[in-house]
């Protein structure tokens, strides 16, 4: 009896006796966690951001890599392979082209490309809920320090649909990915075993998301975010960092191969000359600081201000639409969804173009769509006139348009386009196309869009 009793004693005294350990219990896997995601369209889109890549991968950031669609679209300079075949190549291209960064989580948001300006119609045609709900979840499985991306908006250049694209849902998933109430499924945890839907993910706030535009003309962007050097010599491969991010380019050879080609005729200053012109990379890559929710200089370094951890959930800052006039006309179309889009998102600080603007193949069709709003309690009679460029049609659209008590309509007006003769270059400065607008013989507003015809252009 006292003897057991010391025994007990004895054992009462040793800590494995009195704790037992903790269960195991499954967290999140730590081969994920990124701190940088880039959000793109297409396979080689992450080109606009592979030198600053480069770089962060030498300072030890971890990269992930998202693609809007896999680029099946589009003239294959390799092959044969066309359509969903080529996207099947590409898929590979975009991940070879990763690995020569040391990049290997990239995921495909399964959106289909959509050669137009109009990001309206690429979000339609990638099923924007689906593909919203799929970059939330790889926000919250990479938990993400920062975004980088496309700026939303449309302006003078390329102003892809899908690069906008890209650049929406990246900003709405900053914004949702740290509400527990957005896609809850995700962050629910399965309460019996083999319960396969709920995904037992957490929120997570991203701390900052930067942009890099799609646009000819710099200037608006100018001191809006970060530059870095494309000359720079990376630590890790001993060559500049443009040389890095070229070899990761080559790998897209389906899109790239006569440049590839070209390139061997090259020696390494012409190279440099060529991929360190404003046509390419420039001297430096600009970044536009979209928010952080952590401080930091506008200016200063990407992750100036970033401490390792979660924080809590921002949520965007929302804009009024300020006091609007009864009887109304507004552009309509992309151009009124960025300005709701940048009040939605706390992006009032975002540079766009004032007066709008696009570029246009000439001998096509310019659109210009229009809300007629009259918020009085009678029906009212807007007259619109529309004052084009010598040479450009105006082909409808212009005239009287009732609109009942406090409704809304939508209109269009169209525009044929001269063609561009041959002495006219590959384009032409931008010229505006007005509308005027009038209820009683008062003016209710202007609408401008300055419009710069080119030899090619993607459809509006
Ligand atoms: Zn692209």
């Amino acid at each position: 009896m006292l003897g057991l009793l010391a025994g007990c004693l004895v054992f009462s005294g040793m800590p494995w006796a009195q704790t037992p350990a903790p269960a195991r219990i499954f967290q999140a896997d730590e081969r994920y966690k990124v701190d940088i995601l880039v959000v793109v369209a297409h396979p080689d889109d992450e080109g606009a951001a592979t030198p600053y890549l480069a770089r962060a991968i030498d300072a030890g950031k971890r990269v992930a890599v998202v693609y809007g669609t896999r680029g099946s679209s589009g003239a294959n300079e390799a092959s044969a392979e066309q359509a969903a075949a080529l996207g099947e190549i590409r898929e590979i291209e975009a991940r070879r082209a990763s690995a020569v960064l040391g990049i290997d989580k990239v995921w495909f948001l399964g959106g289909k490309d959509t050669a137009s300006q109009d990001v309206l119609q690429s979000l339609a045609n990638w099923d924007h809920g689906v593909v919203l709900e799929n970059l939330v979840r790889l926000v919250r499985l990479t938990r993400p320090e920062v975004v980088l991306t496309f700026l939303p908006g449309t302006f003078i250049g390329e102003d892809h649909g899908d690069h906008q694209a890209a650049g929406v849902l990246a900003t709405e998933a900053f914004d949702l990915a740290g509400d527990p109430t957005a896609f809850p499924e995700q962050v629910s945890a399965p309460l019996r075993r083999l319960e396969p839907y709920l995904e037992n993910l957490r929120p997570w706030q991203t701390k900052k998301i930067y942009y890099f535009p799609d646009a000819d003309k710099e200037d608006i962007f100018r001191d809006k975010g970060p530059r870095y050097s494309v000359k720079e010599i990376s630590k890790s491969a001993k060559q500049a960092y443009w040389r890095v991010a070229l070899e990761s380019f080559e790998r897209h050879e389906t899109q790239a191969k006569s440049f590839i080609d070209s390139l061997a005729k090259m020696d390494e200053a012409q190279i440099e000359k060529m991929v360190t012109s404003e046509s390419f990379w420039s001297t430096g890559i600009n970044f536009v600081l979209g928010k952080s929710l952590v401080g930091g200089n506008v200016t200063g370094d990407i992750f100036e201000g970033i401490a390792p951890g979660a924080i809590s959930l921002a949520r965007p800052e929302v804009s009024s639409t300020g006091s609007k006039a009864e009887v109304l006309v507004e552009l309509a179309g992309p151009w009124s969804y960025y300005a709701d889009f940048r009040r939605a998102h706390g992006l009032m600080h975002l540079p766009h173009p004032d007066p709008p603007e696009i570029a246009l193949e000439g001998g096509t069709d310019l659109v210009i769509p229009l809300w007629l709003g009259n918020q009085s309690s009678a029906a009212q009679e807007i007259n619109l006139t529309v004052n084009a460029p010598a040479g450009w049609t105006v082909r409808s659209g212009g005239g009287k348009f009732s609109i009942a008590a406090k409704q809304t309509a939508a209109t269009r007006i169209e525009v044929k386009l001269p063609l561009l003769g041959e002495g006219a270059g590959s384009k032409t400065d931008a010229q505006e196309v007005r509308v005027h607008a009038e209820c009683h013989g008062q003016s209710v507003g202007d609408v401008k869009l300055r419009v710069e015809l080119r030899k090619r252009a993607l459809p509006e």
